[in-house]
């Protein structure tokens, strides 16, 4: 049985990294008729944020890539926030220290920062320095009868290489001497990430983990984990980190890491999806359209690559246009309502100017530049109409006498107003665009005339007349 999961910390707002992670777990686990779970790692109690789980879930929802198990869908291996799981890693702790994998330390913060001082000062890697791993083990338990403060760290064994295999990379070797004696239970009884995430990826029955590369250098610690409570462990798969198209790191100042900014910008969560399945991923038959359905029947995590994917927004916006060019009318119309809810736009309007607009916008957020002055009259001119006055006097005349108010007529009557005053069409069209809209761009012009009526066409332009 495939078991996937994210395990995100809540300690800001939605990461599209993590969205990333979720699509392939999520794609892998319905392809393998799976589960794909999210584990809430929250024990850095004092990076918590306020709502940031409730966010992590509602982005998944609007992505189409909602969990089979979470702290909001119980299944049976929860609870699923590790803060709620406290009294299982204390079960772990305490197997490790009795196996004597793991210690207590009683090491106090100045102690710690003294040694690591001089180690800096030996230019030597600053570890801690294993006073505690050799303390008489009658005295180490009165001193925790006694209630003084300690932590558990695991026991790093010497000169040993810690091979961690890793489905996009191959066998990833560690020196053991490189690696610190890891604090597994911290003083406030809380774990730390790395004993928790391997007690619950194995209680949970994890099989694939993905994660970022950042966390590959964790992984001999849990390996080690792995070998000491004699658990098997899951597949790992460590993803390069993204990269902005100049090779920089995608950074959180750019807003476009937080998923609540593609929302606001318009953005459509198909297209963003289609766009980070061709991160570190081909299509077969090098396909770049694609959707969820299509992607779940094809993905393996044996496909990944481990070269740096280049999050590249320019792509992104064209693929967002390709799907609103190609998405159901009425789908589009009603994401055009939703995303402009604050406005109250007329539903009938958006309805009608949907297919005029279609193939011209690349987000939601294009729809208004272009197609507001179906809403309200233009308050400022691209081009200055009241120089034509004499003309648009004639047009507003004309309009008058058009009849049925259909586009093709109108276009008819303008056209040949154009050509009685000899002027030509580019000029004559420019001017009537941009004293109905304000814009020297416009979706077709007699079209948008018919979605405004006769009324108004004739109002905006008397008001430069
Ligand atoms: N809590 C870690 C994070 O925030 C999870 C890393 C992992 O997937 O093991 O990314």
């Amino acid at each position: 049985m495939v078991r996937t999961r994210i395990a995100p910390s809540p300690t800001g707002f939605p990461h599209i990294g993590t969205v990333y992670q979720a699509l392939f777990d999520f794609a892998f686990a319905r392809r393998h008729d799976g589960q794909f779970i999210v584990r809430i790692e929250d024990t850095d109690q004092a990076r918590f944020v306020e709502r940031a789980e409730e966010k992590i879930l509602e982005a998944l929802d609007w992505f189409g890539l909602t969990e089979d198990e979470s702290p909001r869908k119980e299944g049976t291996y929860g609870p699923y926030r590790q803060s709620e799981r406290l009294d299982i890693y204390k079960k772990y702790v305490h197997e490790l220290i009795e196996k004597g994998h793991a210690y207590y330390c009683f090491c106090t913060k100045e102690r710690l920062t003294e040694i690591r001082a001089q180690m800096q000062k030996e230019k030597k890697i600053p570890r801690y320095d294993r006073h505690c791993r050799t303390l008489d083990p009658q005295q180490v338990q009165q001193r925790v009868d006694a209630g003084e403060s300690y932590v558990v760290r695991m026991k790093i064994p010497d000169n040993e290489t810690i091979v961690v295999p890793d489905g996009l990379r191959g066998e990833v070797k560690f020196q053991s001497a490189i690696i610190d004696d890891q604090v597994i239970l911290k003083s406030d009884g809380f774990p730390t990430y790395h004993l928790a995430v391997v007690v619950d990826d194995h209680l949970m029955q994890v099989t694939h983990v993905l994660r970022g590369e950042e966390w590959l250098s964790s992984a001999p610690k849990h390996i080690l984990l792995y070998r000491y409570f004699g658990w098997e462990a899951p597949q790992f798969f460590h993803t390069p980190l993204i990269r902005n198209p100049d090779k920089s790191k995608f950074s959180k100042r750019q807003g476009h890491t937080n998923v609540s900014w593609y929302q606001q910008e318009g953005y459509v969560p198909e297209a963003i999806l289609n766009y980070l399945a061709l991160m570190g991923w081909t299509h077969p038959q090098q396909k770049e359209l694609f959707d969820l359905h299509e992607f779940i029947s094809l993905f393996d995590f044996k496909d990944l690559k481990p070269l740096g994917p280049i999050f590249d927004l320019k792509k992104l916006q064209w693929m967002n246009g390709q799907y609103i060019m190609r998405m159901k009318e009425e789908v589009l119309k009603k994401k055009i309502v939703a995303f402009y809810a604050d406005k109250h736009l007329d539903e009938t309007i958006v309805e009608q100017s949907v297919p005029l607009i279609k193939e011209r916008i690349k987000t939601l957020k294009d729809y208004y530049d272009i197609a507001g002055f179906l809403f309200e009259a233009p308050t400022t001119y691209e081009k200055d109409p009241a120089e034509h006055r004499q003309l648009v006097q004639a047009m507003i005349d004309r309009m008058q006498s058009v009849q049925p108010w259909q586009a093709d007529v109108i276009g008819e009557a303008m056209q040949r107003l154009a050509t009685e005053k000899e002027i030509k069409f580019g000029i004559f069209f420019m001017v009537l665009r941009v004293a109905l809209s304000g814009k020297k761009i416009t979706p077709p012009l007699n079209e948008s005339m018919e979605l405004l009526g006769k009324e108004e066409c004739v109002r905006r332009l008397q008001s430069l007349a």
